[in-house]
């Protein structure tokens, strides 16, 4: 069987990246509190947040409240004695034994996160927001509705350039507040009027960011932070290399989708977020010579790769490791090279639309076909599951050419799976993993 979360919450990184994690809330208030402007986003230009020392950036669905959010202090008080590792360790023999005896106390947990994205969706719909939309975009316009006014500028562009459902939350967003959206064309570098448009764009995206803090930009100051940025780049990469490819699974996917969610505004501190994932490099070693972390490849465990549209119902990667797989969500640990990184020398503007050119879709969404073929690749998947999500015109429809590619280059099968709002389809999941499953088996 493949081994439990209990393992990664042991590690001091992941600790404090999860608290540190669940108190964006708390961060927010206290830096808006002292001055700073909160720019909110999505994906890589959130990290333009760093370049000035009175801005943060802030990944928007960081706002959601969880249920448990009401222990936060107490836990944050614990583990600065460094004590919640311990407790951890100890929970795990409580569970063990609470299992044994009743299942009740885990399926309340799932529950009430469950009803927390429900009621973000609630506003969207109680607010007239697009039904025919994903549920992501209707869960971040729910964010959007409760959270406004903690934020300054909602910094957009990359997925709302593909994604119909995305550039319509950010039009509609724009009508109430500040909007920045960087306009990206598809092509690729030969075409040179994308060159000095997304220049212009990212001039334009300077001028505003100095009318929010009302200084001048430190482009010194930029490229300090962005050198951090690349470290970490350079860290996941390592993990990625270091561990998947060779067939480790060096982390659980409920640390892992916690490592994604900090990366994407690398919680609002990017001195933090860069020691805490040397501290995970670290952690990882040192519970890869304890033996504690398993190759799976070796042990004959199916690993499956996830792709489709991001946001899973979170039954899905508990039902394949009920029946006797691992779920693979390592979308950030890519095989960086020089190319993903953000040039640090001579003229900064010059370099980040480099960075961001090299960074784009050339062809639409054969783009996202050829990221998750070559990084089953990679690791070796024995199978891809597809998530598809209900109203995405954009990724969903490509699961027919995934699926012929993985048959064709790789001999690997894929599974679609569709996935409307949490909690809803689980049994029509649990049937198609569970045959799946099987013919890996
Ligand atoms: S899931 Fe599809 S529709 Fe939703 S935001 Fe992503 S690309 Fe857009």
């Amino acid at each position: 069987m493949p081994s439990t979360t209990v393992q990664d919450f042991k590690m001091q990184s992941i600790i404090d990246m999860g608290l540190q994690y669940i108190n964006g809330f708390k961060t927010i208030k206290s830096a808006r509190k002292k001055g700073k402007k909160v720019i909110a986003g999505f994906l890589p230009p959130l990290e333009l947040g760093f370049c000035s020392e009175k801005t943060i950036p802030f990944f928007l669905p960081r706002f959601t409240e969880f249920p448990f959010q009401g222990l936060l202090e107490a836990f944050t008080k614990i583990n600065k004695v460094r004590l919640l590792s311990l407790i951890i360790g100890f929970w795990d023999q409580i569970n063990a034994f609470l299992s044994k005896i009743n299942t009740a106390q885990t399926n309340m947990n799932s529950q009430a996160f469950v009803n927390t994205f429900s009621s973000l969706d609630n506003l969207s719909e109680k607010a007239n927001f697009y039904l025919d939309s994903c549920i992501q975009t209707r869960i971040c316009y729910g964010v959007y509705l409760k959270y406004k006014k903690y934020f300054d500028l909602l910094l957009g562009g990359f997925e709302g350039n593909y994604c119909l459902h995305f550039a319509k939350f950010y039009e509609r967003i724009g009508r109430k507040k500040p909007v920045f959206y960087i306009e990206k064309p598809y092509g690729d570098n030969s075409l040179e009027h994308r060159r000095n448009l997304v220049r212009k764009e990212l001039e334009d995206f300077f001028v505003i960011l100095e009318q929010v803090t009302n200084e001048n930009v430190d482009f010194n100051h930029a490229k300090k932070k962005m050198k951090l940025v690349n470290e970490t780049r350079q860290m996941a990469a390592l993990i990625f290399n270091k561990y998947y490819r060779k067939g480790y699974v060096p982390l659980h996917w409920v640390s892992s989708l916690l490592v994604h969610g900090a990366y994407t505004d690398s919680l609002s501190n990017i001195d933090f977020f860069h020691e805490k994932l040397r501290l995970l490099l670290t952690e990882i070693e040192q519970n890869m010579k304890k033996g504690t972390i398993r190759n799976y490849k070796k042990e004959g465990i199916p690993r499956i790769l996830i792709a489709g549209s991001p946001g899973f119902d979170p039954a899905l990667p508990q039902i394949i490791e009920k029946n006797g797989g691992c779920m693979l969500y390592i979308d950030i640990f890519s095989n960086y090279d020089k190319s993903n990184m953000i040039a640090l020398n001579g003229d900064f503007i010059e370099k980040y639309t480099d960075y961001l050119l090299l960074n784009n879709f050339e062809k639409g969404t054969e783009d996202l076909m050829d990221f998750w073929i070559e990084k089953a690749r990679l690791v070796k998947a024995d199978g891809i599951v597809f998530n598809e999500v209900w109203g995405c015109r954009f990724i969903t429809p490509s699961f027919k050419l995934l699926k012929d590619r993985a048959r064709n280059e790789l001999e690997i099968p894929v599974i679609g799976v569709n996935f409307h709002n949490f909690g809803e389809n689980v049994g029509q999941i649990s049937t198609r993993i569970e045959a799946f499953m099987e013919l890996l088996t």
